[in-house]
C-alpha cells in the first residue's frame, strides 16, 4: 500500500501522487468508500494509473465516474480503457464531447493535426451518461456541482466541490487559458463569460486540467480576460475574432485616399 497524498481533503491527483509528470492532470475525489476520476489522460498511462489507485486501497468495483472534462485527445484518449478496467464506473461528459467520442472525431479532438505530423489513435466511446449545466453527481456524502464552461471549446465544463472548482481548460495558473483554435470550436465571447463566471464566483481554489492547482486570484484572471477581449478585434486567432478594426479603418482610407506624411 501507498500513502494518500491530498490535495485537499477527498481529492488526489495522480501526477502529484506519482510525484513526477504523467500526462494532464488526473483528479481521483473520494468519498466514503466511492471514488471518480475527472479525466484519465493517455491510453498508456491507464494501466498504471489504475494500479496506482489499487495501492492507494481504493476498490477499483467503487468507481462511480468516469468524467471527460472535454474531448481532446490528451484527456481522454484512455477513457475507453479505462472503462473496461473500472465496469462499475459510469462514463460521463458533455453532450458535444458524447458526440465527438461517438463519432472519434479526429480533428477537433487534436488526434489529428496534419500540418505538424501528429497522428494519435482515438478510440471511440459511447458515453453511459451525458451531464451538463446544474446536473449534480453524488459521490459518497458529497456531490460534484456541473459547470458549463465553453470557449476552449464547447463541451468544456468545469466542477464545483465546495470551495474548489475542478477547473479543466479554462485558465492556468501562469494565466495561460486552453488554446485557441477555430477547428477546435473556441469562441472568445464565450470563453471570456466562463472565465468571468470563475472570477466573480466564491470559488477558492482552481485545480486545472495542466499543472499545479493555484488560489484564485481576481487579478490574474481579469488580466486573462482584457488580454481575450484585445483578441476579439485582432487577427492573431483569425475567425475566432470578432471584429478588425484596422480593416475598418483601412475602408474609410480607400475611400478618403492614402495621404503619405
Ligand atoms: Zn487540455
Amino acid at each position: 500500500m501507498s500513502e494518500r497524498i491530498e490535495l485537499f481533503p477527498g481529492v488526489i491527483e495522480m501526477n502529484y501522487q506519482a510525484r513526477r509528470r504523467l500526462g494532464c492532470c488526473v483528479y481521483l475525489v473520494h468519498s466514503g468508500s466511492d471514488w471518480l476520476l475527472i479525466d484519465i489522460g493517455y491510453e498508456d498511462t491507464v494501466g498504471e494509473i489504475i494500479e496506482i489507485i489499487r495501492q492507494l486501497d481504493f476498490p477499483l468495483a467503487n468507481c462511480r465516474y468516469l468524467i471527460a472534462t472535454h474531448a481532446d485527445v490528451d484527456h481522454v484518449q484512455g477513457l475507453g480503457r479505462a472503462a473496461e478496467l473500472l465496469p462499475g464506473s459510469r462514463t460521463c461528459g458533455h453532450p458535444d464531447a458524447a458526440r465527438l467520442l461517438a463519432e472519434g472525431d479526429r480533428v477537433t479532438t487534436y488526434a489529428e493535426i496534419s500540418a505538424q505530423g501528429i497522428s494519435i489513435d482515438m478510440p471511440t466511446v459511447q458515453l453511459h451518461e451525458t451531464i451538463s449545466e446544474g446536473d449534480r453527481l453524488p459521490l459518497g456524502d458529497v456531490e460534484l456541482e456541473v459547470w458549463h464552461t465553453p470557449g476552449h471549446t464547447v463541451g468544456q465544463l468545469a466542477f464545483r466541490l465546495g470551495n474548489l472548482l475542478l477547473s479543466g481548460d479554462n485558465i492556468y495558473r501562469d494565466g495561460c487559458v486552453g488554446n485557441i483554435d477555430a477547428h477546435h470550436g473556441s469562441d472568445i465571447p464565450s470563453f471570456i463569460e466562463s472565465l468571468t463566471r470563475i472570477r466573480d464566483s466564491d470559488i477558492e481554489w482552481l485545480l486545472p486540467s495542466h499543472g499545479p492547482p493555484f488560489r484564485k486570484d481576481p487579478e490574474l484572471l481579469q488580466a486573462t480576460i482584457d488580454r481575450l477581449e484585445g483578441y476579439c478585434h485582432m487577427a492573431d486567432f483569425g475567425t475566432c475574432a470578432t471584429d478588425w478594426p484596422l480593416m475598418d479603418e483601412w475602408d474609410r482610407e480607400l475611400v478618403e485616399g492614402f495621404h503619405p506624411e
